[in-house]
């Protein structure tokens, strides 16, 4: 896993030390493909893998990819650049039939029978792997430690997500003309004069005026793109650093059930908390005398009394019950 230098340098301004690898959700193998298994609960498809979205990507980074004009994915950039429905000088957009569950980023990824993105190469690798979008970036089948993982990944999407866009729109009105920044944002309830022409002097030039952008964005800087994002941006960066602080995996005093789904695969079924790509395979009366015992009471009361109704659980499957969201730390009482 290797972050877009962009966003790279956004979370380096609020963060100690940038987040480790995630091995778990290695695309060189990916682990969902062949699914459903005793983990899962669906396979991804193995000719798209995860990238089943076609994702929206802001000026700064359309523009980074295009300095490489040999890059493996400038033709598929090229082609949305061209759509007038699809491109802004906010950057590319889904094209506009795309269903509306492919266009969210979090719910877009890994759905058979969806589009495939057209940065995907052959081999399925990503032709935009060091620019893509932060939806992108910050998405992992099963994070390194589960739920506190998919909680850091989720918060950094909601601040990198936010600097791609105010970066976006600081960058667009410094190139545009005064007309063409009208014309991309009109004052709400006002009918232009004429009719609008959002790219102004770059209606010929949209390659070039999207590689202005990335160099735009390169000379803002994060402290100045941070400020610019305001209170919310100041309020998401409290909220990452809270999730970093918060990932790893330890034995609550109190445990509870967490959101817990369970489907059955012959005599065993598989409980997921957080993700339904990352479960756990466990006999379902074990199953069911988690859910029953698990109510709030200390730890070690609770493993106690598993013990007695037959089911040896040491601190292995517990950790692994945490980290999916199955067990969940409880209020003390
Ligand atoms: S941009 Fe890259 S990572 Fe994102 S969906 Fe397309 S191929 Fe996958």
């Amino acid at each position: 896993m290797t972050l877009p230098a962009l966003h790279a340098s956004w979370l380096s301004s609020v963060l100690d030390s940038l987040p480790g690898p995630e091995p778990r959700s290695g695309c060189g193998a990916c682990p969902m493909v062949g699914a459903p298994s005793e983990d899962t609960v669906f396979a991804f498809p193995a000719d798209a893998r995860c990238c089943t979205t076609i994702p929206a990507i802001p000026n700064v980074l359309v523009g980074a990819a295009l300095r490489d004009p040999a890059g493996p994915a400038v033709e598929s950039l090229r082609a949305r650049i061209s759509d007038p429905r699809a491109c802004t000088p906010l950057g590319v957009e889904p094209p506009p039939g795309l269903p509306a569950a492919f266009r969210d980023p979090l719910t877009g990824y890994a759905r058979a029978r969806a589009p495939r993105c057209p940065h995907q190469q052959a081999d399925l690798t990503c032709g935009i792997h060091d620019t893509r979008p932060a939806a992108c970036a910050t998405w992992f089948c099963r994070p390194a430690d589960g739920l506190g993982g998919h909680r850091f990944w989720r918060a950094a999407f909601a601040f990198l997500h936010l600097l791609e866009e105010t970066a976006a729109r600081t960058v667009a009105l410094r190139l545009l003309d005064p007309a063409a920044a009208e014309a991309l944002f009109p004052v709400p309830g006002v009918r232009p004069a004429e009719r609008p022409d959002v790219w102004g002097r770059w209606a010929d030039d949209k390659e070039g005026y999207f590689r202005a952008c990335a160099d735009e964005a390169d000379r803002l800087g994060p402290a100045a793109l941070l400020a610019a994002a305001g209170p919310l941006g100041a309020h998401r960066a409290v909220q990452l650093r809270a999730a970093a602080a918060s990932r790893g995996v330890s034995l609550p005093a109190r445990i509870t059930t967490g959101d817990v789904r369970r489907r059955s695969f012959g005599p065993s079924d598989v409980v997921f908390g957080y993700s339904p790509h990352d479960g756990l395979e466990l006999p379902g009366p074990l199953v069911d005398a988690i859910s029953t015992v698990c109510d709030g009471r200390p730890t070690a009361d609770a493993r106690a009394a598993l013990a007695l109704a037959g089911h040896a659980v040491d601190d292995g499957l517990l950790l692994a019950l945490i980290e999916r969201g199955v067990l969940v730390e409880a209020p003390a009482r």
